[in-house]
């Protein structure tokens, strides 16, 4: 996975030589020529030396952040693969509850991690369509 780089340190209102954005961001000079190389990474012009202005450079760092995932009501977030993911066997346990909310524990359906998700009591029954829930005996109420 991609690491985080912080362009926080970088002016808008400069304009950087390609040395200067890879100390910035700590990566190799060659990276951010990379970068430029690809037609992501926008210079003022074809000049020499390439300069990039600080607000396109923020631009870029913000556009390749990765996006926020957000989970379908039949999937849960999946730490180890980073990525929503679908209950293996389409089958889910109830392990906790209050009389809100329920906690529903599912193993991951690519590496079988132990993924868990809180559901509404109300949304349940959205669940129940695709997966096959399961609970402890003092929670069966809830699976009816
Ligand atoms: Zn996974």
């Amino acid at each position: 996975m991609a690491r985080k780089l912080n362009g926080r340190s970088i002016s808008i209102h400069r304009s950087y030589p390609a040395k200067d954005i890879a100390d910035a961001l700590r990566v190799h000079k060659g990276t951010v020529l990379r970068w430029i190389r690809n037609g992501d990474l926008k210079p003022i012009d074809d000049g020499r030396p390439i300069l990039v202005q600080g607000k396109t450079l923020r631009a870029y760092l913000e556009w390749r952040k990765p996006k926020k995932q957000k989970c379908a009501t039949d999937e849960w977030y999946c730490l180890k693969c980073r990525e929503p993911r679908h209950a293996a066997f389409e089958e889910g346990e109830i392990v906790s509850a209050n009389r809100r909310t329920c906690n529903v524990r599912a193993l991951c359906c690519w590496c079988a991690t132990v993924m868990h998700k809180r559901f509404s009591i109300p949304t349940l029954s959205d669940l129940t369509a695709s997966v096959r829930l399961s609970a402890q005996h003092h929670l069966k109420h809830l699976i009816e």
